[in-house]
Formats: C-alpha cells, sequence, structure tokens
C-alpha cells in the first residue's frame, strides 16, 4: 500500500515554516511495529533545535495573536478540510508507524480533525466580561489573552489527536505551538505540519520537532519564553516535567496514566456491559489511558459475564492492521508486551485463572493473544498498575460500596465505567467515583466537545469542549479609572 500523496511523507522537522534538519545532522530511524522494519529516518534533535524553534514561535507570537478570531478559525477550518481530504494517506501513515488497524486509524483522524473544526469554532466565543463596578468612576473590564509560546509533548498511541486536541485549542487562542511528538510516531505529525503549511498557517506558528525526549524535554521546560507545558503520557514523566517546569513557574497540563475500573452491577444490561467493555477495553489493542483496566463484576452475574467477554475477546482477529477485518493490531514495542505477561505471570502465581488468551501471539514480533483473567483480586499487579494491553482481569464485589471503594482504591483517577439500570445507583455511583470522567452505560466516552481529563495523578486541566480553550487563556483585569 502507498500513499497517494507521497509528500504527506516528511523526513525533516518542521519549524519556523521550514523544513529541516538536526543542527547536529543526525537522524534516527521509525519503524513499523507489524515489520519492525524501518520506514524513514528524521532529525534527532536536541537543545538548540528546540530553542531555535520557540524563538520561531516567540517571533510569530507577536504577529499571530493580532489576527482576529475569525481570521484563525478560517485557517484552522482549510486544516480540518485538509485532514479529511487527506484521510486515507493521514490513516495509512498512521498504521504503518503505529500498529493500529486502519479503520481505527481512519477513525482517529477524524477525531482529531474534530478537533480542529470545533476550536476553530470556539476561538470566536472567547468572551471577556465587565463586571460591576466597585467605584463609580471606575470601570472593570476582564479581558482573555493568549497565554504565549505553548510547548507540547505527546504520546504514541494517538499520534494525531493527541496533537491536535492541544494545538487547535492553541491556535484558537492566539497562542504558537511547538510541539514534539512520541519518537515512535513522528510521521503523523509531521504530515499534519505538512498540512498545516498548506492551509496557510503562518510561519512559526506550529512547530514540530523531532528526537531526543530530555534534551528537547529540558529547553520546553525550562525555556522562560514558553508559558504553558501540554504533556499526555505517562505519571512518572509528567510528574518530572512539572516539576522542571516550577522553575520558570509555566501553566501546566497533563494528561497522565489512568486504571480505569468498569464495574458490572448484577441489574445491568449484560448485553449492553459486554459491548461496552470489549470497546473499552481492546480499542488500540488496548493501548489508551481511558482503556478499562480492571472489570469489577458483582458475584450475582460473574460467572457470566466473565463467559460473555471470553467469547466475544477469543472471538477478535489478530493481525496486521492493513489487513482487512483485523481488530488487535501489534503492541508498540517489546517493552509494552513485557508489562502484559508481567502482570499475568503475577497474577497467575497468585492464584488468577486465565480464561483465554495468555501468551505472546503465534504471528510473533510484538503481538499478544487477546486474554482474559478470572479470580482476579486486589494484591495483584493489575490492580494498581496500568497494563496498556489486551489483557482484561476480573475482579469480583458483592456489595455497591464495595464496588465503590474497589474502584477508588488507586493513585490515579482519568476514566471510570460502570453499567446499572438503577437511576438511583447511576447517580449514588456516579457521584462517588473519584474520576474526571464516568461513563454510564456506555464505553467509549471521548469526544471533542466534552471535557477530558483526570484527578488525582492522572493529571491536571482538560482537552476538549470549552474547558480546552481556558487552558490557553490568561484572563486580564483593566480597572479604568477617572471617567
Ligand atoms: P509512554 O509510556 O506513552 O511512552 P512517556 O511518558 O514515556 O509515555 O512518553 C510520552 C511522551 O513523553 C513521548 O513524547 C516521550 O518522548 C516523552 N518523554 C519521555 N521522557 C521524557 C523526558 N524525560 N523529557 C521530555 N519528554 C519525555
Amino acid at each position: 500500500m502507498e500513499l497517494k500523496d507521497k509528500s504527506l511523507l516528511r523526513e525533516q522537522a518542521y519549524v519556523n515554516g521550514q523544513w529541516v534538519g538536526a543542527q547536529s545532522g543526525q537522524t534516527f530511524a521509525v519503524l513499523n511495529p507489524a515489520t519492525r522494519q524501518e520506514m524513514a529516518r528524521v532529525p534527532l534533535m536536541s537543545e538548540p533545535d528546540a530553542e531555535a524553534a520557540v524563538e520561531a514561535a516567540e517571533a510569530a507570537f507577536a504577529s499571530w495573536r493580532k489576527t482576529t478570531a475569525k481570521e484563525r478559525a478560517g485557517l484552522l477550518r482549510r486544516w480540518y478540510e485538509l485532514m479529511h481530504a487527506h484521510l486515507d494517506d493521514l490513516a495509512l501513515l498512521m498504521t504503518l508507524e503505529q500498529g493500529k488497524p486502519l479503520a481505527e486509524a481512519r477513525g482517529e483522524v477524524q477525531y482529531a480533525a474534530s478537533f480542529v473544526e470545533w476550536f476553530a469554532e470556539e476561538g470566536k466565543r472567547a468572551y471577556g466580561e465587565l463586571i460591576p463596578t466597585h467605584k463609580p468612576d471606575a470601570r472593570i473590564l476582564v479581558n482573555r489573552e493568549p497565554v504565549g509560546v505553548v510547548a507540547a509533548i505527546t504520546p504514541w498511541n494517538f499520534p494525531a489527536a493527541m496533537i491536535t486536541r492541544k494545538a487547535a485549542p492553541a491556535l484558537a487562542a492566539g497562542c504558537t505551538f511547538v510541539c514534539k511528538p512520541a519518537e515512535d510516531t513522528p510521521l503523523t505529525a509531521l504530515a499534519l505540519a505538512e498540512l498545516a503549511e498548506r492551509a496557510g498557517i503562518p510561519a512559526g506558528v506550529f512547530n514540530i520537532v523531532t528526537g531526543d525526549p530530555k534534551a528537547l524535554g529540558s529547553v520546553m521546560t525550562g525555556d522562560a519564553r514558553v508559558r504553558k507545558l501540554s504533556f499526555t503520557g505517562s505519571t512518572p514523566v509528567g510528574k518530572l516535567l512539572m516539576a522542571q517546569c516550577a522553575d520558570t513557574v509555566k501553566r501546566v497540563s497533563l494528561e497522565l496514566g489512568g486504571n480505569a475500573p468498569f464495574i458490572a452491577f448484577d441489574d445491568a444490561d449484560l448485553e449492553r456491559a459486554l459491548d461496552g467493555a470489549m470497546a473499552s477495553k481492546y480499542r488500540n489493542t488496548g493501548q489508551t489511558c481511558v482503556c478499562t483496566n480492571r472489570f469489577i463484576v458483582q458475584a450475582g452475574i460473574y460467572d457470566q459475564f466473565v463467559e460473555g467477554l471470553a467469547k466475544r475477546v477469543s472471538d477478535l482477529k489478530v493481525g496486521s492492521g492493513l489487513e482487512e477485518g483485523v481488530q488487535q493490531g501489534p503492541l508498540i514495542n517489546q517493552a509494552a508486551v513485557d508489562k502484559v505477561e508481567t502482570h499475568i505471570e503475577d497474577a497467575v502465581a497468585k492464584g488468577a485463572q486465565l480464561v483465554c488468551g495468555g501468551k505472546p501471539h503465534a504471528l510473533g514480533g510484538t503481538w499478544f493473544e487477546p486474554t482474559v483473567l478470572r479470580d482476579v483480586t486486589p494484591d495483584m499487579k493489575v490492580a494498581t498498575e496500568e497494563t496498556f494491553g489486551p489483557l482484561a482481569p476480573v475482579f469480583r464485589f458483592t456489595d455497591e460500596q464495595e464496588a465503590v471503594a474497589m474502584a477508588n482504591a488507586t493513585e490515579y483517577g482519568l476514566a471510570a465505567y460502570f453499567y446499572s439500570r438503577d437511576l438511583g445507583r447511576c447517580w449514588r455511583v456516579g457521584e462517588a467515583l473519584e474520576y474526571g470522567m464516568v461513563g454510564i452505560n456506555e464505553g467509549i466516552i471521548s469526544t471533542e466537545v466534552a471535557p477530558f481529563g483526570g484527578v488525582k495523578a492522572s493529571g491536571l486541566g482538560r482537552e476538549g469542549a470549552r474547558q480546552g480553550l481556558e487552558e490557553y487563556l490568561e484572563c486580564k483585569y483593566m480597572l479604568m479609572g477617572g471617567i
């Protein structure tokens, strides 16, 4: 399979409207996780390259902030339209570098583009306010101003959407943007830059630097010209970056790890719960921060739930993301496989039963058999650690209070799901869950129109929705006296 528009495969970084290499001249390989073969090389950038990008973004900010919201909306709209016009190519590129099934990659490109469309519209509504005065001869105004230069560090699991849901509100608000995509998936990011350029987004407004995470990250967090860091990735790296931002007192938004519980009560619609279970667990081969990490099932339906889940899981088609009908692609790398294996071994050693799957897939490489474990208990690693792979551990509970306590017994607080047909319980449990997002009788909750984000060690801030724009706006209070 080949790209229709070959110029979407860029092997240079995009800084100040130019396609550039690393100042050192070094590059690194991008691998296809399905074949482990090199598919491209991109610049291995470090500190001086990041500084150049920040300088460009700062210079561009001076004029970009002065454009009208309508002008910015027009450019973002064009960018959105180009993403749709090149949907097939963007999806193919994503499957090749990330491994997800082509149908999911297409879905992600549409999801990624939806943020650009939504914030193009919402940017026009960054209203200020006029506050009733405290003195007859004074007037109080509050204006909304762009934060300034924004740095973004993004992960490999959603190579397009994790960029646009930061870039779109930033640009719509009048900020300029420097992004370091994950080293596993820089090609989708660079294709987005190519389309941003074609859309007419001015030089320096949207920049992509590829390369050494620590070196680029040290500039993105340490340079005083950067006024905000938006990060999506693991909790340990998020904590580190937050600490690094302390010196220059930057604003930070963090979308970190999760340990999503999925509670099925005895009164759930079982079929619906099983459909939701599959969608929330096995999307992206279990590699999303909102993927269910723990199934917590009431004793009365426990056996039926496990049986129904195992049947659906055994039917999943595993293979190359390019093959028709494939639902489970390879994992991103060997470390991801090792983590799934460790969790299974630990659980089985402590008494869990393997219902299906359980080992690396016969296809080899980084494919893993979709797995279900039953009789899982809170002393096992899967109870507290995020697996980030195709493993469904099923815990058992007897009453509502116990279920809520189990669900909340984690340092994380991103997404939670539960299934019940009792209205009173839906309110009680929905309110008792210490999570930023709760799916009630629904396993897929991400959308550009709702605020995505977590509490506790899952992060700070929200992305998408009107709250997502706030993250890139500073409020300025002006008092006009002597009236
Ligand atoms: P994951 O488990 O999803 O790979 P990471 O937190 O390691 O999560 O990676 C998310 C992003 O953070 C990637 O772009 C990665 O390159 C970047 N990253 C990892 N370590 C650092 C670091 N020390 N400084 C800056 N960025 C980092």
